[in-house]
């Protein structure tokens, strides 16, 4: 191709360009291969504390600029998870573009796995939506840089049910501050997305004997907790936010605390497993603290899973990471108290918490 027919040259701005130095990334990798079909971008978004971990996401994009803002939004979370779950790990994550039910097969996921290694450890991978540990085995015919692998293979699994199980800890810790109390029993929980977090947060709810509600797209997901739970109540995957609840439990895709939603969310607690929840931050963070519920900030109650693969990357220990899973009952209570000192949206309070972390440590690295 001649270049000079490339008319990039006219454009005066990208906005790409501008949207990734505006959220402070350092590097946005784009990768494409002909021959599987693979399109995927990699985020990377600040490694002061170590190198950038966080999942790949596979799912089918209505379009390239989606994908990108995916992503971007993404990396940013995982650099504030795993600093305010006090792991020695960066911020980063992956978004494959397509269909994981019909498009996944071994040579697109190791195809990514080249994609990876060819940052030489800056991006750890492992599991997010649409992704499972048999393309974690895949990708690791490629790399090192990969973890959630099969436990067979000597990997930590699946992340999912210690994800799951941190969630029910943050919506524990959450409910303690809407109602003085953190028994869940009799609480109406409406649970958005049974999926591989969804359907283990379920398990612990339905333990605890509270109402729960779940939607889901897919009927296949939404049978698998009816066929073990027959009394949990299933709502149409259009009328989560009309439900009856007492708590919102975000486990779906992200955004979906936004002004519409706002208008028909009556809850005390909105605690989930998805990442971004808050369409903007700030707007629907002030949103909902102004509205009178309580929100835990996702990335700090959805770390569970991040916990389990770093523990996988230090020699994987179940209990180190089970018990490192339950200290996030108290970083969401201390969130929540530095929020009602200073008056501040909780996600606002965990930010404070994430980047004081990373400039102090950030700090003691620059230091011979
Ligand atoms: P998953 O793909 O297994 O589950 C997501 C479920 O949501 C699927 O069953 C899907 O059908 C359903 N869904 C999609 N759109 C929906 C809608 N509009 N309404 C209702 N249901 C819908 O993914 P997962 O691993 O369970 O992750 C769930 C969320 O938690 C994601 O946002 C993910 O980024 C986040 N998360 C996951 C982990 C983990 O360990 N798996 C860790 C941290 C955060």
């Amino acid at each position: 191709m001649d270049v000079n027919t490339v008319s990039l040259a006219d454009k005066t701005q990208n906005p790409v360009i501008q949207e990734m130095f505006q959220m402070g990334h350092e590097q946005v990798v784009f990768c494409h291969d002909d021959a599987t079909g693979l399109k995927a971008i990699i985020g990377i978004h600040n490694t002061t504390l170590g190198p950038a971990l966080g999942g790949t996401r596979m799912w089918t994009y209505d379009n390239e600029l989606q994908a990108i803002n995916d992503v971007l939004r993404l990396s940013r979370g995982m650099t504030y998870k795993n600093a305010v779950s006090g792991l020695n790990l960066g911020g980063g994550k992956a978004v494959i573009i397509g269909d994981s039910r019909t498009m996944k097969n071994e040579a697109l996921m190791r195809r990514f796995g080249k994609f990876v290694d060819s940052l030489s450890g800056k991006y750890i991978t492992a599991e997010d939506v649409g992704m499972t540990t048999q393309d974690m085995e895949f990708i690791s015919n490629e790399t090192k840089h990969v973890v959630g692998i099969p436990k067979e293979l000597g990997g930590a699994g699946d992340p999912s049910p210690v994800t799951a199980y941190g969630v029910y800890l943050g919506m524990k810790a959450a409910a303690k501050a809407a109602y003085g109390s953190d028994d869940l029993g009799g609480k109406k929980i409406t649970v958005q997305g049974a999926g591989n977090v969804g359907r283990y947060l379920i398990d612990h709810l339905m333990k605890e004997n509270a109402q729960v509600s779940i939607a889901d797209i897919f009927d296949d997901k939404i049978k698998l907790v009816t066929d073990k739970h027959s009394s949990v109540n299933v709502i149409d995957s259009d009328k989560v936010y009309e439900n009856d609840m007492d708590i919102y439990a975000p486990c779906a895709l992200g955004a979906t605390v936004n002004d519409e939603s706002l208008k028909k969310l009556n809850c005390s607690v909105i605690a989930g497993a998805a990442n971004n929840q808050l369409a903007d931050e700030k707007k629907h963070g002030v949103a909902v603290k102004e509205s009178g519920i309580i929100y835990a900030p996702d990335y700090v109650i959805n770390a569970g899973g991040v916990i389990n693969c770093y523990s996988e990357l230090e020699g994987y220990n179940r209990d180190r990471a089970m018990n490192k899973c339950e200290t996030i009952y108290d970083t969401t209570t201390r969130i929540f108290e530095l929020a009602n000192e200073q008056n501040i949206p909780t996600y606002e309070a965990a930010n404070k918490i994430a980047e004081q972390r990373i400039e102090q440590i950030g700090k003691i690295k620059m230091t011979r």
